[in-house]
C-alpha cells in the first residue's frame, strides 16, 4: 500500500540524514481525493492530513472526525482573512500565514478563544508573483512583527517553483529558519520529500504519492 511505502521511504531518508527516527512529520494531503481514498488511509492507521480550502475541510473532516479517534488537521493552502475563524476552529496547524493583516487577525482570535493553532510562515523562496508567502527580504521582520503578537510560530513553510531545483529553495528556508531561532520546516512533497529531509525538513506534505493522482472535476 502507498502509504507504509511513503512511510518507510520517509523513515529510510531520515536515518540516511542521521536525524532521530520519527523526527520529521508526515502530513498525508488529502485536498481533492475522494472520500473513499481518504478513509482507506484513515483505515491504516494514519492520523494526520492536510487540506487547502477550508471549505472542503468543513464538508467533510467533521464525520470522520465523529468516527476516528485523534485526527490532525493542517492547512496548507491560502487563506482569505474573511475565512479565518472558521480555519482556526477546524485546523489544528496552518501554514501558510503570509502577511500582517492575517497576523492580527490570528492575534485577535487567540485573544478571545484562548488558543491558537500551531504557526508556519510561508516563505515566497522563488519570489514568483503568482505565489502567496512572504518574501525572503522580508522574512526577518514578519517573523519579529508575530512572535512580537504573541503568536505560536512554529517555523517556516515553502512550496519551490516547480520548474526550479528544489534543493536551493530548501537550503535557503532552513537558512532562514535557522537565523530566526525556528525549529519547523515544512517542505517536501511527492517528488521531492526525501530531499527536503536532507535539508531538515520537520514536515512532510505528501498528496498524490499516497493516495493516487487528483482528478479535478
Ligand atoms: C497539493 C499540495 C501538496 C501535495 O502535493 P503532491 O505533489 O501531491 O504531494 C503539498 N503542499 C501543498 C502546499 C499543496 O498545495
Amino acid at each position: 500500500m502507498a502509504l507504509s511505502d511513503i512511510q518507510s521511504r520517509l523513515d529510510t531518508a531520515v536515518a540516511d540524514a542521521g536525524r532521530a527516527p520519527g523526527s520529521v512529520t508526515l502530513i498525508a494531503v488529502s485536498k481533492v481525493q475522494p472520500p473513499e481514498r481518504v478513509e482507506a488511509v484513515l483505515g491504516e492507521g494514519h492520523r494526520i492530513f492536510g487540506e487547502n480550502r477550508v471549505q472542503e475541510a468543513q464538508g467533510r473532516w467533521p464525520q470522520f472526525q465523529a468516527r476516528y479517534d485523534g485526527i490532525e488537521l493542517h492547512l496548507i493552502g491560502p487563506l482569505q482573512t474573511n475565512k479565518a475563524r472558521q480555519a482556526v476552529e477546524m485546523f489544528d496547524a496552518i501554514h501558510t500565514l503570509d502577511r500582517p493583516k492575517l497576523a492580527n487577525t490570528f492575534a485577535r482570535l487567540a485573544q478571545e478563544r484562548g488558543t491558537c493553532p500551531d504557526l508556519f510562515i510561508q516563505v515566497n523562496t522563488g519570489e514568483e508573483p503568482q505565489k502567496a508567502g512572504c518574501l525572503p527580504a522580508e522574512a526577518d521582520a514578519f517573523i519579529a512583527e508575530a512572535r512580537k503578537m504573541d503568536l505560536p510560530v512554529k517555523g517556516l513553510m515553502c512550496i519551490p517553483p516547480v520548474e526550479e531545483e528544489a534543493s536551493l529553495h530548501f537550503a535557503l528556508l532552513a537558512k532562514i529558519a535557522e537565523r530566526n531561532g525556528l525549529d519547523g520546516l515544512s517542505m517536501g512533497m511527492s517528488a521531492d520529500f526525501e530531499k527536503a529531509v536532507k535539508f531538515g525538513a520537520t514536515h512532510v506534505r505528501v498528496g498524490s504519492a499516497i493516495f493516487g493522482e487528483r482528478v479535478y472535476a
